[in-house]
């Protein structure tokens, strides 16, 4: 440096006042660089900022008074101006300065590892093939390019960018979601109602549209349920038509089946009441189940039931038909099971079949 010149052999001249007013000049100005190095001074993998900022003021005192160099310890008078370690403050400076673009290499290209690796990530998300892929399909481009050979700042700007654009189309997707989700709680709600048809339609005779089997038995759990849960009544009407086949043989399957859907019109006029369930049990058979009220209710009912067919008209073809039916009729007990209970009123219907038909017998 063109201030310093060391001068071995001879003894030290003062300068001249006007030199060494410009020497303290340069001095100032060289601590005053050193000082604001120390100021923008950041960390870097090994050297913390302060460090470099003490160093800074340290070599900075050095130059002006003379006072110990960073990493000195030993206490001695202040160095002479032409003892001061001119040279040693340029290595400084040049390591540092070396030490910081090398972290800054570093860093960048860490950035750019970074930004490829998300790039990679990312690709594998955005599989999917709808709209909003293809969206963010650009903006990865967008990445890519800059990944490239972008500087620090512009990685920084872009990627900034990038990021919120990408919130924007995700906002939207998720908006077209909840569009989604709605429409398809509509259909859902709809394929509810349709479900709820079928299953009644799955519940229900074809030919006398009473309630089937299937439905009998359901109603049968739920009789056993009420009855545990709270003791209440169930009596079951087990009903036969008598003779039927004669009316097959005589008058033809289709007056059987119009004979089958106005005895189940009869049951229906009889048994009004929603808590009253009648249902075709299978062929000729059909099922009465009475919920609560007594056993004698259940009787009395069976017996108006028993004269109600009897008394009706049936007429196919301009044909009168007689028409009778048996009936067994059985109170469900605590703790019996369905099958137990209609084994009972299926034993009551044989004992009215057996003692002349026509009739409503009560199971022990
Ligand atoms: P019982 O008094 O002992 O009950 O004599 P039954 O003739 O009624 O009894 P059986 O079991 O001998 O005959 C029942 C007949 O019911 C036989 C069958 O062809 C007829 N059947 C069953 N289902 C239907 C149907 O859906 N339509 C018609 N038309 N006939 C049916
Ligand atoms: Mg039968
Ligand atoms: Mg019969």
């Amino acid at each position: 440096m063109f201030w310093f010149k060391k001068e071995p052999k001879a003894a030290p001249a003062l300068p001249a006042p006007e030199e060494s007013s410009g020497l303290m000049r340069v001095m100032d100005t060289l601590a005053g660089l050193l000082r604001e190095y120390g100021k923008g001074a950041f960390d870097i993998e090994n050297v913390r900022m302060d460090t470099v900022r003490r160093q800074c003021e340290r070599w900075a005192q050095h130059i002006l008074v003379g006072s110990l160099r960073p990493g000195e310890n030993a206490a001695t008078a202040p160095l002479p101006l032409e003892r001061r370690d001119f040279l040693g403050v340029r290595r400084f400076f040049a390591e540092k300065r070396t030490e910081e673009s090398a972290a800054v290499t570093r860093t960048v290209g860490a950035l750019h590892q970074s930004l490829w690796a998300a790039l990679r990530a990312l690709d594998g998300v955005v599989a999917g093939g709808d709209e909003t892929d293809d969206l963010i399909g650009n903006e990865m481009i967008r990445l890519q390019t800059i990944a490239q050979d972008g500087t620090a700042e512009v990685i920084r700007r872009e990627v900034l960018s990038v990021v919120s654009h990408m919130q924007q189309i995700g906002r939207d997707k998720a908006l077209r979601q909840e569009k989604a989700v709605e429409e398809l709680k509509t259909e859902v709600a709809t394929l509810g109602q349709e479900l709820e048809i079928a299953w009644h339609e799955s519940a229900i005779d074809p030919l006398t549209r009473l309630f089937n089997r299937r439905a009998f038995e359901e109603r049968c759990v739920q009789a056993m349920a009420m009855r545990r849960l709270f003791g209440d009544q169930s009596s079951l009407l087990m009903i036969d038509i008598d003779h039927f086949k004669n009316v097959n043989d005589t008058h033809g399957h289709l007056a059987g089946d119009a004979v089958l859907r106005e005895v189940a019109d009869v049951m229906v006029r009889t048994f009004p009441s929603r808590r009253d369930f009648v249902a075709r049990y299978g062929g000729e058979e059909f099922v009465v189940m009475l919920w609560g009220g007594s056993l004698e209710r259940a009787r009395s009912a069976a017996d108006r039931l028993v004269e109600a067919v009897r008394q009706h008209r049936f007429e196919f073809e301009k044909k009168l038909i007689s028409v009778t039916i048996s009936i067994g009729v059985a109170e469900l007990q605590t703790g019996e099971e369905s099958l137990a209970w209609a084994a009972r009123a299926d034993r009551a219907l044989y004992t009215a079949k057996s003692e002349g038909r026509d009739r409503a017998v009560v199971a022990t």
